[in-house]
């Protein structure tokens, strides 16, 4: 069925901004192995949450579309056309996980969706739900949001094997021209960081701390080291702050002289950290720190470490977000050995939704999914992952759980 059949209307992106009807047509990819399963259950959660705020005013109208290996077996594309042109429309999709094709041509189907829309921004809020087993004292003192660069720095995927044509041409080019170390044999890779790609990442950080009463962007980075790379991107983004942010940026030395260490209403704090310094800061002191601003590898890195420090690798939400396309995603993978089974945890995916609602503007049912998420934990009847680390969990399946999560919002 195509998209002109379907009831429903089309988001629009004008100047910048999303705009929403009430019928929005919203692209849905269930994805591969425990996809369907985690799928059934999120829209089953998003459509009751979006019925109890608005009273049945709103309803998103789903645009099921194919990816992974299903469209493989029906297309033979693991990502047709048809598929990737409905996005550019829809502008606003979720994703369940998809498979990395074996057989070489496709490095990874996520990162082709990355690339092909310059889905510059991997998004993930990491916060504590009461009642998660996790391994720290006060996992509540963290609540971050990371802003990961997607599309350069080592995931522009440049590398060459070792004893290739190409690195041995690179190797002898860096060792007879700049006069760079570089052993016959090795491996080469190339770590690009553009001024655009650095400074685009950094400003939506800072307008969603802006828009989200957050009060601290922190660049994290190992400038100390990589200084025309990793030192240059926490430059940029002063730089692009000081030049686009003048009234709303403070800086941390302000915020101690001048503010006594309170941040003034509307403003936000803009400071920096180098990377391995970073990572003791989150666990010894993460109530100081709110939006994270990362190139692509400490942001990898950081998103996983900090789901781990709450407890939620497996319920951790993110998204991957361009200028005017944005796609929500759970960010585990595919879980074969669980595939059909009813029995993973939807959690990942539910809380991607609850980005895509946010994201929307329809912050009220948004908030109804996560407060019934944390209900429904507390209930301790839960998915096997939870259960089996849960003083008094039971063990409930896929659908069953989120069928408790729509129930809390009773
Ligand atoms: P994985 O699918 O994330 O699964 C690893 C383990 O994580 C599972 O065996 C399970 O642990 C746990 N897990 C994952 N999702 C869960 C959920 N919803 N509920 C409860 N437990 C969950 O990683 P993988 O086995 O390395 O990758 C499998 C495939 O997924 C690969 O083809 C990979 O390329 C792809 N992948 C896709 C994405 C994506 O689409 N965003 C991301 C990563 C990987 P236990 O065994 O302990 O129960």
């Amino acid at each position: 069925m195509t998209v002109e059949n379907i009831q429903g209307e089309y988001i629009t992106f004008t100047d910048g901004k999303y705009e929403v009807p009430d019928h929005p047509l919203v692209g849905a990819l269930a994805g591969d192995g425990i996809g369907p399963d985690i799928w059934s259950a999120t829209r089953m959660v998003l459509d009751a949450a979006v019925a109890k705020a608005y009273a049945g005013q709103r309803k998103i109208c789903w645009q099921p579309l194919a990816a992974g290996e299903a469209a493989f077996k029906e297309t033979g594309s693991y990502l047709p056309e048809a598929t990737l042109e409905t996005i550019e429309k829809l502008k606003i999709a979720i994703k369940g996980p998809l498979s990395t094709p074996t057989g070489g041509g496709i490095r990874s189907l996520n990162v082709a969706l990355r690339h092909h829309f310059d889905l510059f921004a991997c998004i993930r809020p990491v916060r504590y739900y009461q009642g998660v087993p996790n391994p720290m004292k006060r996992p509540g003192d963290l609540d971050v949001v990371i802003f990961r660069e997607n599309t350069e720095d080592v995931y522009a995927g440049l590398e060459w094997a070792a004893g290739s044509d190409e690195a041995e041409e690179l190797g002898a080019y860096l060792r007879d021209k700049l006069q760079a170390k570089v052993r016959p044999g090795s491996a080469l890779g190339i770590k690009p960081m553009s001024p655009e790609g650095s400074k685009r990442l950094i400003r939506s950080a800072i307008q969603y701390a802006l828009d989200n009463g957050r009060k601290m962007v922190t660049m994290v980075h190992k400038g100390n080291i990589m200084k025309f790379t990793e030192g240059a991107f926490c430059q940029w983004g002063y730089d692009m702050a000081k030049a686009e942010f003048s009234n709303q940026i403070i800086s941390e030395a302000d915020l101690w002289d001048k503010y006594q260490g309170e941040c003034p209403a509307g403003k936000i704090v803009l400071n920096d950290r180098i990377a391995d310094a970073m990572f003791q800061q989150l666990l010894l002191r993460p109530s100081e720190y709110d939006v994270l601003a990362t190139p692509n590898l400490n942001g990898d890195y950081l998103s996983d470490a900090c789901a781990a420090q709450v407890g939620g690798l497996g319920i951790a939400p993110g998204a991957n977000v361009g200028n005017g396309i944005a796609i929500f995603e759970a960010t585990h993978g595919t879980a074969p050995k669980y595939a059909g089974l009813d029995k993973v945890n939807p959690g990942s995916l539910i809380l991607s939704g609850k980005m895509m609602l946010d994201f929307m503007g329809w912050n009220e049912a948004g908030t109804l999914v996560e407060k019934a998420l944390q209900a429904a934990i507390l209930g301790r009847k839960v998915t096997y992952d939870l259960a089996r680390q849960m003083e008094g969990g039971e063990e409930v399946s896929c659908s069953s759980f989120g069928k408790l999560i729509v129930a809390a919002m009773e």
